[in-house]
């Protein structure tokens, strides 16, 4: 991508209206626009970033053998009705009449929908287990949206639904999200601690939320520290083996863990002083294991080996790609702005041209924009007319990983800089081994 044919408007002064670091980075990077409260636009550089994130996640949901669907963001209000959440969910939901006057709502998550697919047409325990997923906006009307997407009203979320015979196989289920969502974080960057946790609205028996510790967090939690240093579940983890995912799942709520709502204040105490962990966080994933709150009223049940009928266990898998991407940012930012993990970057690398304009400047990003281009790699080449200064903050506030810079005298050498955007080290090597750096 050439930034002077891309869209990325960059702001210079610090936004008055952001409170914490992730929202003036993103506003100022140009990766998201306020559309109206809690309601954002995401900017060409910002959505990169949210498929990336996204991607990741597909990834590891596929792998922990969940099938992605599309369900729509508009439903219609009997069906929950039926569950008996539509009077329930209250104010935060936003209900709406289309031209039928049919009441109608914008999902705020999809339990009864899914239950919905289900029913239709798993009838027998032999197509269990089943676990699907969308990665869906949503709508919840929140009294306080803040801190940019961190906690908007419009947002995206990856939610996934399992349905099992028994209590025993949705276990299984939870776990296999359990270990998934493990490895999703960690993917990107991020210490997730997963913590017993209330299950509000959605309602349920076994619920645990993923929090990243921040100061900026919304939540306070309290935890054992060693969780800080926990394996995370290999690639090579067997998501059918129940004995295999029951050990992450007992090593990794082995030790105390909660959110505020859950907190013993007694049980935290017993941790030795120095052990414990108190601080503030932000939740990034939560998941339900609910049993039949959805099966019985909406009447999903499949038949059982022993030819009886059985309402299905369920549980829901929720998290949020539009608050990751400012999480990320939280973890990892410095003075000049944002470091994005590798996984996650806009792009992977940008080529910055000091002097447009100059023959020997311009052929030599051009050619290496054209190779690393060709090897398949994302690249941002800065062939703006902007001073040499003005590409590097822009470059070290976009957070890109890696970038090579391209200045006459280093040129005149057959040589360029490559500049790692986390530690600041610049190498000066010649062209060839630049792109072999990359292409390699
Ligand atoms: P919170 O406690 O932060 O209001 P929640 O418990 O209501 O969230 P869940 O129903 O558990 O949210 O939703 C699953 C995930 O969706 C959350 O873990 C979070 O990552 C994301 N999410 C929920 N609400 C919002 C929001 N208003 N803005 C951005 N992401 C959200
Ligand atoms: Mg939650």
């Amino acid at each position: 991508m050439r930034l002077s044919r891309y869209f990325m408007p960059i702001l210079k002064e610090n936004p008055k209206e952001a409170e914490i670091v992730s929202h003036r980075l993103m506003l100022r990077a140009g990766m998201i626009r306020q559309q109206s409260q809690g309601i954002y636009s995401w900017l060409p550089l910002g959505k990169r970033v949210l498929d990336k994130v996204n991607a990741v996640i597909r990834e590891e949901q596929n792998r922990a053998g969940a099938i992605e669907l599309s369900m729509p963001t508009l439903q219609s209000a009997e069906l929950w009705q039926e569950s008996g959440r539509y009077d329930a969910y209250g104010k935060e939901m936003l209900r709406i009449k289309d031209r039928q006057e049919r009441p109608m709502l914008y999902g705020p998550t999809n339990e009864e929908m899914v239950t919905d697919i289900f029913r239709a047409s798993v009838k027998s325990y032999k197509d269990l287990p089943l676990n699907l997923y969308h990665i869906q906006l949503k709508f919840r009307d929140e009294i306080r949206p803040r801190f940019g997407t961190m906690r908007s009203r419009e947002f995206m979320m990856k939610d996934a639904y399992s349905f099992d015979l028994t209590r025993e196989a949705a276990e299984h289920s939870y776990n296999k999200m359990f270990a998934a969502y493990l490895r999703t974080f960690d993917r990107l960057g991020l210490r997730a601690i997963p913590m017993r946790a209330d299950t509000g609205p959605i309602g349920g028996n076994l619920s645990h939320e993923f929090i990243i510790l921040a100061d900026t967090g919304e939540s306070e939690v309290f935890c054992h520290k060693d969780f800080v240093g926990f394996d995370i579940p290999s690639e090579r983890t067997d998501f059918d083996s129940v004995e295999g995912l029951q050990a992450i799942f007992d090593k990794w709520t082995s030790l105390y863990a909660a959110t505020s709502e859950m907190h013993d204040e007694a049980a935290f105490n017993a941790i030795p002083e120095g052990e414990r962990l108190s601080a503030r966080g932000i939740e990034v994933g939560h998941i339900f294991y609910f049993g039949t709150k959805y099966s019985e009223p909406m009447g999903a049940k499949v038949q059982g080996p022993d030819g009886k009928e059985h309402f299905v266990h369920m549980g829901s898998y929720g998290i949020g790609p539009t608050r990751l991407v400012p999480a990320i940012i939280e973890a990892s930012h410095d003075d000049n702005g944002i470091i994005w993990p590798a996984s996650v970057a806009p792009f992977d690398v940008v080529v910055i041209n000091m002097k447009s304009g100059d023959e020997a400047c311009d052929d030599t990003c051009e050619l290496i924009y054209a190779a690393l281009t060709k090897a398949g790699k994302d690249v941002l080449y800065d062939d703006t007319d902007d001073r040499a200064g003005t590409k590097f903050a822009t470059a070290d506030l976009i957070g890109v990983p890696l970038q090579i810079i391209a200045g006459p005298r280093a040129v005149a050498n057959g040589e360029v800089e490559v500049k790692d955007r986390k530690t600041g080290a610049r190498e000066t090597m010649t062209i060839e081994a630049a792109i072999n750096r990359f292409v390699a």
